[in-house]
Order: structure tokens, then C-alpha cells, then sequence
């Protein structure tokens, strides 16, 4: 049993967040048993920890991120495909070398922790050895995190194509591998509709909507990659058609960028409750254009946040806060809001808003202590963290209950 004397700033919903001043939380191995006011609890012969000038918010989650380019971040083409033909397919063929893999994934855990994000949504590479020791690193790190093997069976450079069957195979063979192992998930990972047949498509769909697995892939980012699918899919209505033919759609699937869909689009996203990752650094730095975060919420899409290292710079997801209210021109993503999307916000799209998301009895302890002056008001301290200081007020973190070293 643990005792944390602290002040906790928590989300409850997009537009409401909760700071309660000098509580102690008891934590019984990984699961918060207890909140209660430190003036209420018997403290005697208990050891406590004593956080009380500190400030306690729940672990950060981001819901898109490539482990394997890690290294090449802020390399820059002003296009998306431009940008994965010069830096990233080269550096994801480097993971091919179990020894260089091992390298980028202890590196990129440590630093993920670093920055406070406590559970992670990510793509290794078509590797299957890679994205082995991707799961290997993860797990002797004790962090929470999605991985999955990334497929791509056409139009990828020789080192990273794949075989169809080889492809779907090995993935099944990693999920059967390391899903639900810990704190791990395994997550079906075709990369994007430009470089996976429709067959190598729906193998996985039909597999993981059987299975009850979960999905990452990328949808509408640029407009040269959506022109590439109406070429290379002209059987489809419209990008977001060629997923749902595949039965790539669904409630644990979570697509990446979705900023220029249609009407009709919209509806495929919305009555099969597809979840969304929002990657505003990412979308500035390639140029992809605007994120229609307003149209999204008004019909109701589930959202939040992702890093998308290293079409973003950052695994810091106060930045990438900070980017979604910067991205937005003419509509005020408000701190509260902000801060959600990034904890409680990116659990629901994860479909773990039962066991992370915010501090709340029941939940696993996923927290982060902040070193932050705890004498100020909730849109004060969430300005300060999100405008200012970012991943620098990041003094300690917790994973389900166990405090990890950074
Ligand atoms: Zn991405």
C-alpha cells in the first residue's frame, strides 16, 4: 500500500477539470483505492510520501506515434511523401538490425517516459523481429503501450515490402504473442491504404473485427496521398470507402489525421464510432493541412492526441496541447479541453477509459508528480503546463501503480 500526500488536477469531461487541494491518495499495488482530504485520514504509523508541494495529474497518453522514427525527427520536406521516401522508409529499413532496433526502442521508451506519456498507441516497422523487441523493450520498461508491426505488400522500396500472407501471418503471430501481456496490446497496423493491397487489408480487418483486436492506420492527410488512392483504389467512393470495404472500421480502430473528409466520410467514421488521433505539430511541420476539429466534435467523433513522431518533433504531449489550440484559427480549444484530450480524451479512443484517463478510485495509478507552484487555479497551473513549461515540470511518473525511473 502506497500514501500520496499531493494536490490532484484531474479532468472530469472536455470542458470541466477538478483540483483538489492537499488529499492523499492511497494506492493498493496498481489500482487508486482511495482519495480522501489529509485533514480526514489517520495517519498514524503510516508512512506517507509526502507531495504536498507538488501537483499530481494523471499519466499523459498519446495515440499516435512511430518508435521507428525516433531518429529522424525534424528532418523536413514540406510533403508527406516526399518526406517518407527521403527519410522514412530509409531509416525504417535501418530497424531490419536487430541491433540498431534494440538501440531506437530503449531510447524512445526512455525518452516517452521522460516527457510524462504513460501509455502509447505506436508503429515499429515491417519487421517482425523489430517489432519483437519493440514489445521486449516495452514491457522490461513497465510502460503502457499499443504496438504493432507496420504492413505495407506494395509500392514500399525493396527492404520494407512485404508478402501478403507474410505480412498478415506474422501480425497474428506477434497478437497472439503479446496481446493483452501486462500492460501490453498488440494493434493491427496497416500503415496506409497506399501501400496495402485490398486483400492484405481485409485479411486484417476480418481478423481483428473477429477477434476483438485493435487497428492504427493513417486516413486523409495530404492531398497527394488521397489523389494516390483514388488512383490506386478506383473501385472506392472515397478514402475513407476504401477502410470501410476492408472492414478496417470500427469502435477499436484509431486513425490517424482525418483532416479532409467529406460529408459522407464523416458518416462511415461516425456510425462505425472509428476514433480519431489529432497530430496538430505533425500536420504543421508536412503541411497537411487543417484539422476540422470543430466539425468533428459537433458530430460527436471520439478524438484526441497524438505526437505522430516524427511527422511531429515532440513526444511532449503538453506541446502537442499546445499545437491543437495554436492549429485552430478561428475556434478556442480552452486549457480544460486541451488537457483532456490528451488524458481522459485519449483513453476513450484507446477504449481504456475503465482503467486510465484520470485519477479516480477504481482506475490503475498511471501519474505523473509535477513540479509546479500548486498555489494557483486550475487555468492557471493547465496555462503554465501547457504554454510554458511542458514536459519540463515532469519530476516523477507512475505506471500502474509503480514508480518508473526517468
Ligand atoms: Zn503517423
Amino acid at each position: 500500500m502506497k500514501y500520496i500526500k499531493c494536490n490532484i488536477l484531474n479532468p472530469v469531461s472536455e470542458k470541466k477539470c477538478e483540483y483538489l487541494k492537499d488529499v492523499i491518495i492511497t494506492i493498493d499495488n496498481n489500482i487508486i483505492k482511495d482519495i480522501v482530504s489529509s485533514q480526514e485520514f489517520n495517519s498514524t504509523k503510516i508512512e506517507i510520501i509526502d507531495k504536498s508541494d507538488k501537483v499530481i495529474i494523471p499519466g499523459l497518453i498519446d495515440t499516435h506515434v512511430h518508435l521507428s522514427q525516433w531518429r529522424i525527427r525534424g528532418r523536413y520536406k514540406s510533403d508527406l511523401l516526399d518526406w517518407l521516401n527521403t527519410y522514412t522508409f530509409p531509416e525504417e529499413e535501418k530497424l531490419n538490425n536487430p541491433d540498431y532496433a534494440q538501440n531506437v526502442a530503449q531510447d524512445f521508451f526512455k525518452n516517452l517516459i521522460q516527457v510524462g506519456t504513460t501509455t502509447a498507441s505506436i508503429y515499429v516497422t515491417s519487421s517482425q523481429k523489430a517489432t519483437n523487441i519493440a514489445f521486449e523493450e516495452a514491457d522490461k520498461i513497465s510502460i503502457r503501450a499499443l504496438i504493432g508491426k507496420v504492413c505495407m505488400d506494395q509500392n514500399t522500396p525493396p527492404g520494407l515490402i512485404e508478402n501478403t500472407d507474410k505480412s498478415f501471418n506474422e501480425s497474428v503471430e506477434l497478437c497472439q504473442q503479446w496481446d493483452k501481456k501486462g500492460l501490453l496490446n498488440y494493434v493491427f497496423t496497416p500503415r496506409f491504404a497506399p501501400v496495402c493491397s485490398s486483400n492484405l487489408m481485409s485479411k486484417i480487418g476480418n481478423y481483428a473485427q473477429e477477434n476483438d483486436k485493435y487497428i492504427q492506420t493513417h486516413l486523409s492527410e495530404n492531398h497527394n496521398e488521397i489523389a494516390l488512392v483514388k488512383k490506386l483504389f478506383p473501385e472506392a467512393k472515397s478514402y475513407t470507402d476504401v477502410y470501410y470495404r476492408a472492414n478496417l472500421l470500427g469502435p477499436k480502430t484509431i486513425m490517424a489525421h482525418v483532416i479532409h473528409l467529406d460529408d459522407k466520410e464523416l458518416e462511415l467514421m461516425k456510425n462505425s464510432n472509428t476514433k480519431i488521433a489529432h497530430c496538430p505539430d505533425s500536420n504543421f511541420f508536412l503541411k497537411s493541412g487543417r484539422f476540422p476539429y470543430k466539425k468533428l466534435i459537433d458530430n460527436n467523433l471520439t478524438l484526441g492526441l497524438g505526437s505522430d513522431v516524427a511527422g511531429g518533433t515532440s513526444l511532449d504531449m503538453f506541446y502537442q496541447m499546445r499545437m491543437a489550440n495554436y492549429m485552430q484559427l478561428d475556434y478556442s480549444i480552452e486549457v480544460e479541453e486541451l488537457f483532456y484530450l490528451a488524458t481522459l480524451g485519449n483513453a476513450k479512443v484507446l477504449s481504456k477509459d475503465d482503467i486510465i484517463g484520470n485519477i479516480e478510485i477504481g482506475k490503475e495509478a498511471d501519474l505523473l508528480v509535477l513540479n509546479i507552484n500548486p498555489q494557483q487555479t486550475i487555468q492557471e497551473l493547465l496555462s503554465e503546463l501547457i504554454f510554458v513549461r511542458g514536459k519540463d515540470a515532469v519530476e516523477e511518473v507512475y505506471i500502474s501503480g509503480k514508480k518508473v525511473t526517468i
